[in-house]
């Protein structure tokens, strides 16, 4: 990276997106700050400002193919360039059986966890092409790699991602562009913080983790900072787990 780098983050007013949002900055990006919570993006890009870094904060939903293109417009207009982009803004959906869910439910989950990342890269590689190169990290989950009862659009969606991330980087290799996929299992974060609240459920969660724990949205964004680092220069097509040994069981 170089001193006017600049990388762009979804669903940075919260949780994950937002501790990568700060990740950023730290490493000396000027970051562009992206969600559908105006209040929370422009908290996150306050707190980037009060550091000492350089932060734009653009309103888009990432189910909206002209919005992620106005958005990267914004973030080229603002800072000049594009080199990294994480596209993490996502929603958990409702929870039922394959059979009950509804179709509703289906369409909104995919539309924002597997079309918005799509939409996002579709903006964002050529502004990458323009600055000779870049980096890509998708944010998928486990469940990007197995199924979990009652979540199947979340389920499809994030194996959409991984899937979706192997093909992009095939495409874009040799012209230096990286696209890769994280997979964090259960995060402490607004997103579950419904199932945190009650003692059973956590507890049933947190034993799935052989770390014995949940994780924490600063380990998922040092994954994610080392993928869009020079560090990972020839890292590419990839699935990285950050999941406390969820997946190893
Ligand atoms: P979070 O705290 O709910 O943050 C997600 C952010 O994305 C929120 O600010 C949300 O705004 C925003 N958002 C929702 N829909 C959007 C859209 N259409 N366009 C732009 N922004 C939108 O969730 P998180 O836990 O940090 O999740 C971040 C990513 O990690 C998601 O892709 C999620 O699937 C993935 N992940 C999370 C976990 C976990 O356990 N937390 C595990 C694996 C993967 P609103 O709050 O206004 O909806």
């Amino acid at each position: 990276m170089t001193p006017d780098s600049v990388a762009l983050v979804t669903g940075a007013a919260s949780g994950i997106g937002r501790a990568i949002a700060l990740r950023y900055a730290r490493e000396g990006f000027r970051v562009v700050v992206s969600d559908v919570d105006e209040a929370g993006g422009q908290e996150t890009a306050q707190q980037i400002e009060e550091g000492g870094g350089g932060a734009l904060f653009v309103l888009a939903d990432v189910s909206d193919p002209a919005a992620c293109e106005a958005l990267v417009a914004g973030a080229v207009r603002a800072f000049g360039r594009l080199d990294v982009a994480c596209n993490n803004a996502g929603i958990g959906g409702e929870q039922a059986p394959t059979a009950d869910y509804p179709v509703e439910a289906w369409q909104r989950v995919l539309g924002v966890n597997l079309s918005g990342v799509f939409y996002g890269m579709k903006a964002q590689i050529p502004a990458m092409r323009e600055a000779g190169g870049g980096a890509i990290v998708n944010v998928a989950s486990i469940l990007g790699q197995v199924g979990f009862a009652s979540a199947p659009a979340y389920v499809a969606a994030k194996h959409g991602v991984v899937g979706l991330t192997k093909t992009a980087a095939i495409e874009l290799a040799a012209e230096g562009i990286r696209v890769n996929a994280v997979g964090p299992a259960f995060i402490e974060t607004p997103m579950i913080s419904a199932l945190e609240a009650d003692p059973e459920t956590l507890a049933t969660l947190v034993g799935l983790h052989p770390a014995g724990r949940l994780g924490t949205p600063d380990e998922v964004a040092a994954l994610v900072a080392w993928l869009s680092s020079d560090e990972a220069s020839f890292v590419t097509g990839a699935y990285y787990p950050v999941d406390g040994g969820y997946l190893a069981r």
